[in-house]
């Protein structure tokens, strides 16, 4: 029983794409209520329920409460766009380094299609900060957005850091909503 269906998008793109594997560090961020965390603990074994299999990690964030998971660390009342909290998941992480950073964030929508859409892409963009200090090399980035005018910018920047990235529209999504994933895969450390 998934807490929330959106587990069904992320179910979706995974049996797809493949990103969790067992043994795979993964940080799922805006993760409240915590079905995406619910699919990540499952699929890479985090709650160490196939003892043939390597046990991964799953770190959820958000800036609410997030209700425990067995398998999973909840860093509740967090916004992932601080930097204090690219500290605590330093810790957290094995070695300090995760695989697959998930983002199913969003603002509470305002109504103004156009504010909601530059406030979601303004928060996928501090994600490439925290990919920097966090994601492996040859990592993978999901994440949501509504579609709108910095989208392009959003996949360009994406594009600089990533060897392929592209936009999903899972069939478990809204067909009436702006709402769409992109996903990056194969990450480079940017050049400075
Ligand atoms: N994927 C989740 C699941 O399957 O249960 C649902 C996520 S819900 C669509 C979006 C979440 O993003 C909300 O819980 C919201 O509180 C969170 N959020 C919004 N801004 C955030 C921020 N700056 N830092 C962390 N979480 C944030």
């Amino acid at each position: 029983n998934f807490r929330c269906r959106s587990a069904f998008k992320l179910l979706e793109i995974d049996d797809k794409f493949r990103l969790l594997q067992p043994g795979c560090s993964v940080v799922d961020c805006g993760a409240a209520p915590g079905a995406w965390s619910q699919v990540a603990v499952h699929r890479v074994n985090s709650a160490g329920t196939d003892p043939a299999a390597p046990p991964g990690t799953v770190v959820g964030i958000d800036v609410l409460h997030i209700p425990p998971l067995d398998g999973a660390h909840f860093l509740s009342c967090h916004d992932v766009t601080a930097p204090p909290t690219h500290a605590k998941l330093l810790e957290l992480l094995p070695g300090g380094q995760a695989h697959v950073i998930l983002s199913d964030m969003a603002p509470n929508a305002s109504g103004f299609r156009e504010m909601d859409h530059v406030k979601l892409i303004t928060m996928c963009f501090s994600l490439l900060d925290l990919a920097e200090k966090i994601l492996l090399p040859g990592g993978s980035l999901l994440c949501k957005y509504w579609d709108g005018i910095l989208a392009h910018e959003l996949q360009e920047k994406l594009s600089r850091v990533f060897n392929s990235v592209q936009t999903l529209k899972p069939n478990a999504s809204r067909k009436d909503s702006a709402e769409r994933y992109f996903l990056a895969r194969i990450y480079k450390k940017p050049e400075k």
